[in-house]
């Protein structure tokens, strides 16, 4: 076999030794003469003589493979070590960074100011994280969501979760271990139902809501009398209050990651499962009306158009995680869609808050969500919160955050005094 090439030097061998690379592997070479270079693919010797021709000759024999062999395998292992120490160093600032963004949050006490202030009315709200809450007129109480296990943010990431028991019994006992006439999630994730079946069995609340918040309730062992699923537009009474069940859309994420391709829990579910087992189910608003006054809880930033034409409302829980990471066009919709539709006079900011801090470590404030959620997964609450607050000065209607376990109006929203907000 010759093979014309021009060769002066090792740059140009390997350069011209590039147009066989399919069928000559390389093992070995080295500049033989002066004007000879040879080159052992592991099967051939080839001597490359340079500005002439290339002649391929049969390899020298077993040594000289064996040596060229152990030669480069030393050279891999270099490379090779070198290559673990980089991927070491990297796994480390990773871990480093992921330890950093779960450990450490925003700093949004610029907010303190909001916070709504002790109840006047009879009719009182009792807040107690992201969109959890116990409504009560002293005889009847209604809660929604009733979320009191937060999962740790790596075990909602890999693991999987169960409802804990010790936090929804301490917080529980928080509210005053009262009865519960109807518990209702705003929809089945894991983070407004997670805890139905424990809360339920409980406090002896009715579970209201559609077949897969039913489907949470079957799997935690509610008996099938204490679950009602309802229709969209349905109300249902409770002492003085009377519950609407009104089918809207969950917040649409920017991002297709956080997209599910069944948004429907099928079966009963039975935990330990994993986070994303709690799946959306139907999404409501939820509208509640008393003789002293109404409100509604649209706990998620989505909404449908014109669903909420027809609702006339005092005062709008607003759900805005995630809402700053929406587009101003999105934001602008759903403000039009809930507190304008409703023509609502006051607006409790909700559901801006961390998913992950123990409720038993949460003070008089809602958490602020860590950085893995709020930078990187988009919660944004700091920008949410502030969105919303001065949509409603601009709205000219009122504005507050709901402090954590106290009970505050449910129907008039304590605004602070205009002064004491920035
Ligand atoms: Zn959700």
């Amino acid at each position: 076999m010759r093979l014309a090439l021009n060769v002066a030097n090792a740059a140009q061998l390997r350069a011209a030794l590039k147009r066989f690379r399919s069928n000559i592997v390389i093992y070995y070479w080295k500049i033989a003469a002066d004007n000879l270079i040879v080159v052992n693919d592991g099967r051939r010797r080839l001597s490359y003589a340079s500005g002439t021709s290339v002649v391929v000759r049969p390899s020298p024999g077993k040594a000289a493979n064996a040596a060229s062999q152990k030669a480069a395998k030393e050279e891999n292992m270099i490379v090779l070590k070198w290559i673990s120490i980089a991927l070491l160093a990297l796994i480390g600032l990773g871990a480093a960074a992921f330890a950093w963004l779960i450990a450490t949050r925003p700093d949004l006490s610029e907010f303190e100011n909001y916070y709504a202030r002790p109840a006047q009315s009879a009719v009182t709200v009792r807040f107690f994280g992201t969109s959890s809450m116990l409504f009560s007129d002293g005889e009847t109480n209604i809660m929604i969501d009733g979320w009191f296990t937060r999962p740790s943010t790596l075990a909602m990431a890999f693991g999987k979760v169960d409802p804990d028991i010790a936090a929804i019994e301490s917080g529980l006992a928080r509210l005053g271990n009262s009865s519960v006439a109807a518990l209702i999630p705003g929809h089945s994730h894991l983070d407004h139902a997670m805890d139905v079946a424990e809360v339920a069995k409980r406090t002896g609340a009715m579970l209201i809501g559609s077949q897969s918040t039913a489907n949470i309730g079957r799997g935690g062992g509610l008996p099938e009398q204490q679950i009602k699923i309802v229709e969209d537009g349905e109300t249902l009474r409770f002492g003085d209050f009377a519950v609407t069940m009104i089918e809207n859309r969950h917040f649409v994420f920017p991002n297709d990651a956080f997209k599910e391709a069944d948004p429907f829990i099928r079966e009963p579910l039975t935990p330990p499962v994993p986070a994303y087992a709690y799946r959306e189910g139907k999404t409501y608003s939820i509208l509640i009306e008393h003789p002293g006054g109404s409100a509604l809880v649209h706990a998620s930033a989505g909404f449908k158009e014109d669903a909420l034409r027809d609702v006339d409302v005092d005062v709008v829980y607003l759900g805005v995680g995630f809402l700053a990471s929406q587009t101003a066009e999105y934001q602008e919709a759903y403000w039009g869609e809930v507190p304008t539709a409703t023509r609502a006079e006051g607006v409790y900011v909700i559901h801006w808050d961390s998913f992950s801090q123990p409720i038993a470590d949460i003070g008089d404030r809602p958490a602020a969500p860590n950085r893995l959620w709020n930078d990187l997964f988009g919660m944004r609450a700091g920008a949410s919160v502030d969105y919303a607050l001065n949509k409603a000065k601009a709205s000219g209607i009122d504005a507050a955050l709901l402090p954590m376990w106290e009970a505050v109006d449910a129907f008039t929203v304590a605004a602070p005094p205009r002064e004491a907000a920035q």
